[in-house]
């Protein structure tokens, strides 16, 4: 008779894991912490509360630094300087950022999900967020004098992306055995 151990039945093992799913945010080395953002720019979208229910509305509206086009900070190394008011995400405040998109990698790894399909680190692209329509690139203005009154004409209600990829999509990638996208190191 086959002797089966404990360890026959772990499967996959621990080591096999992609280290989302081992890790804490606290745990993670730099790299790691960097190429969790799966770069869809909706953070960098302005929100606003409801003074009485605390409810978020969110606008099409960004930041004066996010680029559109790209999809991102457009000086990511200097925005704390340019923008005192752009937040630093940390291991400790993921948690308590409610404004942060349902879908955004570091709040669904703080609360024990899993990344979804489009995320690069599974898919290996960095095209599929615009695919699965998680992100904000080329449908975003940026503030310029926008004060509350013009924020609230622009009350954007932005789609929920795509559960799985479109069959195109996966047509495309069939055969193709992934790269692995660069990671941020900025
Ligand atoms: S919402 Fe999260 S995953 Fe998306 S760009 Fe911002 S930090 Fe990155
Ligand atoms: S400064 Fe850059 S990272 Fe910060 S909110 Fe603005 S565009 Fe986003």
């Amino acid at each position: 008779m086959k002797k089966t151990t404990l360890l026959d039945r772990r499967t996959p093992k621990d080591s096999d894991l992609p280290f989302w799913k081992t890790k804490t945010l606290a745990e993670m080395n730099p790299a790691e912490w960097e190429s969790l953002c799966d770069r869809c720019g909706r953070c960098c979208v302005i929100s606003i509360e409801d003074a009485d229910t605390g409810a978020l509305a969110w606008t099409d509206v960004t930041c004066k630094l996010f680029d559109t086009n790209a999809c991102g900070c457009s000086d990511y190394p200097n925005r704390k300087k340019k923008v005192p008011d752009c937040v630093k995400l940390t291991p400790k405040n993921v948690p308590k950022l409610d404004w942060l998109p349902p879908t955004c990698a570091y709040r669904l790894v703080s609360e024990g999900r899993d990344l979804f399909w489009w995320h690069p680190l599974i898919s290996g692209s960095f095209e599929t967020v615009h695919v699965a329509k998680a992100s904000v690139r080329g449908q975003t203005r940026t503030e310029g004098r926008l004060k509350i009154p013009g924020l609230l004409k622009r009350l954007t209600r932005w789609p929920e992306p795509l559960a799985e990829p479109p069959r195109a999509w996966a047509k495309q990638k069939r055969g193709k055995s992934p790269s692995r996208p660069k990671q941020r190191t900025d």
